[in-house]
């Protein structure tokens, strides 16, 4: 196979940046003629797996075996690896969540291959593939390409592609034996990263309620979280609501923070500094409320609302539960 997509669960499903990846498989392949293989592992393999039989891709590879479960960096790391030395794979592609930087860069160190992480896009230029990553705080794009045409890694920043992109197909589905020994897995891991107890990953999160400054007080977040919750959706932030102490750092957006995709992104008070923005302008629509009518935020929102969050936040909240 020419690509090959490694695949994470999320709590039983694919994560949403493992169909993003498949999505920029499936542009790459349909654009150049290649053909693409997902690789399934872990405890959800087969369910994963049953999942990803119903996409545009040639097949999945499906690997059973007790010491991926539960995820550790270890097993998963020497699991591709092995892989990779099986299928030949010249692109291996993956969504850059917090599972793929926890292990992923072992791959690469085993493989001794390069692996260019957090690409928001890509195309081929005469025999290369050229990959675009954002450098200064998303302010400009710096072109990378690898010097190892035999085999390249590459993860996708959260929203590079959208999920809602992905192509229906029929894929056949093999089981892939590799060689792990208790002695391979040094180290456990703790429960996946949640953002708080019965929170989820913001990166997968479908609707996000951010705060910024404008929110002027510590003692007025509950009346964001308020609305967030009859939402059924997550609270994040801005930098400087993290830096006062106001929220935990796991909520921030942003360069330093991150990447979010959601469906929709409801920014409170927040101007859309460019630190800021390149952190949720993946979001697919965007509601602004500043009582500034200049704020730049109002430039990427596809609803804006010019007026004072703390008047509005609590009516809001009000109609929704209604
Ligand atoms: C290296 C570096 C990394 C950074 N990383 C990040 C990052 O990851 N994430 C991030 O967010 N920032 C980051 N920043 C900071 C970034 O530059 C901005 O300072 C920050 O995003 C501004 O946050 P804000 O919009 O909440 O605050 P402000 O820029 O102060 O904007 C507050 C907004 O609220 C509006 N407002 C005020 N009161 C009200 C009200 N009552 N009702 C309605 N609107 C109101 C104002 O009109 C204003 O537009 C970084 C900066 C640097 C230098």
């Amino acid at each position: 196979m020419d690509i090959l997509v490694v695949l994470e669960s999320s709590n039983g499903s694919l994560h949403r940046m493992s169909r993003e990846a498949i999505v920029g498989a499936q542009s790459l392949a349909a654009e150049n003629g290649l053909s693409i293989g997902a690789l399934s592992m872990g405890a959800d393999a087969e369910q994963i797996a049953s999942i990803v039989t119903s996409y545009n891709i040639d097949e999945v590879l499906v690997v059973n075996n007790d010491l991926l479960s539960p995820y550790n960096a270890d097993g998963f790391a020497e699991c591709v690896k092995q892989v990779v030395e099986q299928e030949s794979p010249t692109l291996v592609v993956i969504g850059h969540t917090y599972q793929t930087r926890d292990y992923f860069p072992k791959v690469s160190a085993r493989l001794d291959k390069p692996f260019i992480p957090d690409v928001i896009s890509m195309n081929k230029e005469n025999d290369s593939f050229v990959f675009t990553k954002t450098v200064f705080n998303g302010k400009l794009g710096s072109e990378v390409v690898s010097n190892d045409s035999a085999c390249t890694l590459i993860s996708f920043q959260a929203a590079a592609f959208s999920d809602e992109n992905i192509m229906s197909g029929s894929a056949t589905t093999r089981q892939v034996d590799i060689s792990l020994e208790p002695g391979n897995v040094k180290s456990t891991s703790e429960a996946p990263f949640q953002e708080e107890a019965g929170g989820v990953d913001l990166s997968s999160a479908d609707l996000i309620v951010s705060v910024g400054r404008g929110i002027e007080k510590e003692d007025n977040i509950p009346m964001a979280k308020e609305l967030a919750n009859a939402l059924n959706g997550e609270l994040a932030s801005s930098r400087p609501v993290v830096d006062a102490g106001w929220l935990p750092s796991s909520h921030q957006v942003g360069s330093s923070g991150q990447s979010v995709s959601p469906n929709l992104y409801i920014a409170l008070g927040i101007s859309g500094a460019i630190q800021h923005v390149v952190g949720m302008k993946g979001s697919k629509n965007i509601i602004a409320i500043n009582k500034d009518a200049d704020a730049p935020i109002f430039e990427i929102a596809d609803y804006g609302v010019v007026g004072n969050v703390l008047d509005i936040v609590p009516k809001l909240t009000e109609v929704i539960k209604g």
